[in-house]
């Protein structure tokens, strides 16, 4: 059984994280949602808030687990008895900090390795921040986000 963790701070979960697990499912017979409780960068939703958005918008995928840690990456990859944490790739933007962070992880554990998954095209501009300013101003969210995630944002902006 080859697992995989995926960690991010989906904040909330979008379409494209969704397109990268989806992905995932395909080359790894398990992929861990990860919620990372990152005490620099400081989140819009809870971690209770986010898991439950993460259910609601996977319940069409099996393998799955959903699971929150706080304190370093390697820490918790190596509690869960896995070698592989799963990051999305979407423009060259992302490739300085993505591979930085892979380098550091390898020098770490040189057991470890980061397995990086492109999105699709359509999702490649998406991410959590974006979303959240368009909700924000009451712009439609629902093609970047899955549907508990929109439900969730019209709460908090009404
Ligand atoms: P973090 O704060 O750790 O970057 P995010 O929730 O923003 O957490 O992202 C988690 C992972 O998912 C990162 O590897 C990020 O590059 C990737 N990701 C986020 N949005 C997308 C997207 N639209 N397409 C592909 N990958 C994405």
């Amino acid at each position: 059984m080859k697992a995989a963790i995926y960690p991010g701070s989906f904040d909330p979960i979008t379409k494209g994280h969704i397109d990268v697990i989806e992905r995932a499912l395909k080359i790894f017979d398990r992929v861990i949602i990860a919620v990372g409780e990152n005490l620099e960068k400081k989140s819009f939703f809870t971690t209770k808030e986010k898991i439950w958005m993460i259910r609601e918008s996977t319940g069409h995928l099996k393998n799955i687990e959903i699971d929150s840690f706080s304190g370093l990456l390697l820490g918790y990859v190596k509690k869960k008895k896995c070698n592989v944490i799963l990051r999305g790739l979407r423009a060259v933007s992302d490739f300085e900090f993505e591979f930085q962070r892979a380098l550091m992880n390898r020098k770490l554990d040189g057991d470890i390795e980061t397995v990086f998954i492109m999105t699709k095209e359509d999702y490649v501009f998406l991410n959590s921040g974006i979303v959240k300013e368009i909700a924000q101003f009451k712009g439609n969210v629902s093609q970047f986000v899955p549907e508990a995630v929109a439900k969730k944002l019209k709460e908090k902006f009404p």
